[in-house]
């Protein structure tokens, strides 16, 4: 028999994150750092509004696009919070997760050979995603001493004629870094200088601490040339329901409706049900419940960072999302070697820097969607850990 899969495919490493949450899965008296999802349990209100919805026969597929009433939600909540305006008509879809309108954003853009900028370290998906869809992903490798930002001048070094898109990922996974109204404005001439495409990943957007997220979408220059993604994944605690959105042109949105059609046909129904709920309350309660969520990330998010700079450690100190990013580089091992040692001798779970690109070398990501409890115990563990490496 000849060989039936894809080139592509076969020779993609496994995502690096899986493979320590495997490791963590296996072992007893664990502490795992190591998952990007909140510990929150999705608010009542919420779980509730999927019931009813079940409850009253929602058990069809909905429109291609979504669900009208959520739409509206999505293009008021855009609109109130970070100053875009989209027709919620034409220019927003629902999606199963950010990660299904990233995969539409993808397919939707790039033809075989274009180049698309992956700023690194950065999620893990965004490589994958961009080869699967016949194109070349180029790392940016973005520095602690530029607070993990992208620059002007690394972008301008990194565009060739093939280049056609570049993933904006702030608030950023793993590094925690986001972008600032005056840095992201820095780079847009390179961006529209270069006629690139620009899919922004903000499904961290919500998880800021000191400082409203700004969308490179409410840059005029940018609107039409940016895809906005993002979710209820992370500020909602939904990431079973797998629901996720993206605004952008009319032309984008039409093309990503098109895939999606064929391949997806509609987010789940109880899950819009269960999402128009979320933005419903949080819109009417002036982002009561997020807020509330926000501020004990932040709690955790000083804790720990603070525990690292203890140690002696370099850390950068995370703006957004939930994850912080210590260097490691000078325990003497590479950082997938720091993190088997780590979880085999302290049974604290923590992922390589190098599971989001080689940028990643010499950093762990650290989650901090944990209890206070387990990170007062962890950080404990790795402050033991860090002290016997220096010995
Ligand atoms: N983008 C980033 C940066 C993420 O961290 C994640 C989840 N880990 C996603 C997208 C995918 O989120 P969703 O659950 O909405 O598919």
């Amino acid at each position: 028999m000849r060989k039936f899969i894809a080139k592509t495919v076969e020779e993609m490493p496994p995502s690096g994150i899986r493979k320590f949450f495997d490791i963590a899965s296996e072992m007893k008296d664990i502490i795992s750092l190591s998952v990007g999802e909140p510990d929150f349990v999705t608010p009542w209100n919420v779980r509730e509004a999927a019931i009813a919805s079940i409850e009253r026969g929602y058990t069809h597929y909905t429109s291609n696009h979504g669900n009208p009433a959520l739409r509206r939600l999505i293009a008021r909540y855009l609109r109130e919070r970070y100053g875009t305006s989209y027709d919620w008509k034409t220019q927003t879809i629902v999606t199963v997760g950010a990660s299904e309108a990233l995969d539409l954003a993808f397919r939707a853009v790039i033809e075989p050979g274009d180049e698309v900028l992956v700023p690194a370290p950065s999620y893990v998906s965004y490589m994958p995603g961009v080869a699967f869809a016949g194109g070349v992903a180029v790392p940016i490798e973005t520095k602690e001493c530029d607070g993990f930002t992208v620059t002007a001048q690394a972008l301008e070094a990194a565009v060739t004629p093939k280049t056609k898109a570049i993933i904006l990922p702030y608030p950023n996974n793993p590094t925690g870094a986001v972008m600032t109204k005056e840095q992201l404005a820095a780079i847009v001439p390179v961006i529209e200088g270069s006629d690139l495409f620009v899919i922004s990943d903000e499904i961290y957007s919500e998880l800021t601490y000191g400082g409203r997220h700004c969308s490179i979408a409410s840059f005029a220059e940018m609107y039409p040339r940016t895809v906005v993604i993002n979710g209820f994944s992370k500020a909602f605690a939904m990431t079973g329901f797998r629901l996720g959105y993206a605004a952008g042109s009319e032309e984008m949105i039409a093309a990503m409706v098109k895939i999606h059609q064929y391949f997806m046909l509609c987010a789940p129904t109880a899950s819009q049900h269960a999402g128009e709920e979320a933005l419903r309350h949080e819109l009417d309660t002036d982002f009561a419940q997020v807020n509330k969520m926000v501020s004990d990330y932040n709690r955790r998010r000083t804790f720990v960072y603070n525990a690292f700079k203890k140690m002696g450690l370099s850390c950068f100190e995370p703006r957004g999302a939930f994850y912080v990013f210590p260097n490691i580089s000078g325990m003497g091992m590479t950082s997938e070697e720091f993190c088997h040692k780590l979880i085999h001798e302290k049974h604290v779970a923590c992922v390589p820097g190098t599971a989001f690109g080689a940028a990643g070398e010499g950093f762990m990501r650290c989650s901090y969607a944990s209890s206070m409890d387990n990170l007062k115990e962890a950080l404990k563990r790795i402050a033991e850990f860090v002290d016997e490496c220096r010995k």
